[in-house]
């Protein structure tokens, strides 16, 4: 008889660092998972290598890659007019031409193809008959969409119990209790970032979006390239009523202030090298 599994998504962002923390500290590591699955190359390369550092330094991370596979059966026509092969790699720009459209916050599709379906086919691959409870780095305060997270719910896509046990934290609370255990942070929250799971995440707001363009042109250029690769602009209209959708329109107008009519003092100063909110060189 084995012990229950205790399996927490692991993205490189802090939240979910907390949470991983969380759960090593009250279960024995041989029954903890910690699984990362890639966006499809849309994660910056800081993150990427902060998760090997967390792996090799702090406790194993599992690597997932998402495949055709993981469309689940959909988009059956397009992948046929393509070739592809179900071992094919899913890459952010293939989805986005697989369906046809880039994810939205309305339709965050990325999220399951790219994350949800390839951890679940892992897991039920190497565990088929196991107990399994998942833990989530999801808190409150994150959004308005989260902020009836509960402790404990059933998750019905995995079939098992799932955990959010910092889900009344803040975010400064989940940095002072990793580095408290000794651990390293992900280095783009030091350079301003609010988000590091894509670079940019499609719901990425002014900050971080000014934030790539200034420190990491290189992911601009990247949705740059894929926008016209799919022929399709990457974000939905920043500001209702103003065409400012393709990425370097975002871009301009994430250097303004006063609804896009201004530009703004912070884009005449030069950036400081830590930037971070949160006191992370303190
Ligand atoms: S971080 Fe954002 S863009 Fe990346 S998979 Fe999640 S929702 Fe999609």
């Amino acid at each position: 008889m084995h012990e229950t599994l205790h399996i927490v998504g692991f993205s490189g962002g802090i939240d979910s660092q907390a949470c991983a923390r969380w759960v090593l500290n009250r279960f024995p590591a041989d029954q903890v998972v910690l699984i990362n699955s890639d966006a499809g190359g849309n994660e910056h390369p800081i993150t990427t290598a902060f998760i090997e550092w967390y792996s090799a330094n702090i406790y194993p991370v599992m690597m997932v890659k998402p495949i055709v596979a993981d469309m689940a059966g959909r988009a059956k026509g397009k992948i046929k007019e393509l070739g592809l092969q179900p071992d094919d790699p899913l890459t952010f720009d293939l989805l986005a031409i697989l369906k046809q459209r880039w994810p939205s916050s309305r339709a965050q599709f990325c999220t399951e193809h790219l994350k949800l379906l390839p951890q679940k086919r892992v897991i039920e691959k190497l565990w088929p008959d196991r107990e399994v409870i998942r833990y989530a780095g999801v808190r409150r305060d994150e959004s308005r969409r989260r902020a009836s997270a509960c402790f404990e719910t059933w998750d019905e896509y995995f079939d098992c119990e799932l955990h959010h046990p910092i889900a009344d934290w803040t975010k400064q609370m989940c940095f002072g209790y990793v580095q408290a255990h000794g651990e390293k942070i992900n280095e783009l929250y030091t350079l301003g970032f609010n988000r590091v799971g894509c670079a940019p995440c499609i719901n990425s707001g002014k900050d971080d979006i000014r934030a790539w363009a200034d420190r990491s042109p290189e992911m601009i250029d990247k949705i740059r390239e894929w926008e016209k690769r799919v022929g399709r602009t990457f974000f939905a209209p920043k500001v209702p009523g103003m065409a400012i959708n393709w990425i370097d329109d975002v871009v301009a107008w994430s250097k303004t202030v006063n609804g896009g009519r201004q530009l703004g003092l912070h884009v005449l100063q030069q950036r400081p090298s830590c930037e971070s909110k949160y006191g992370l060189c303190e």
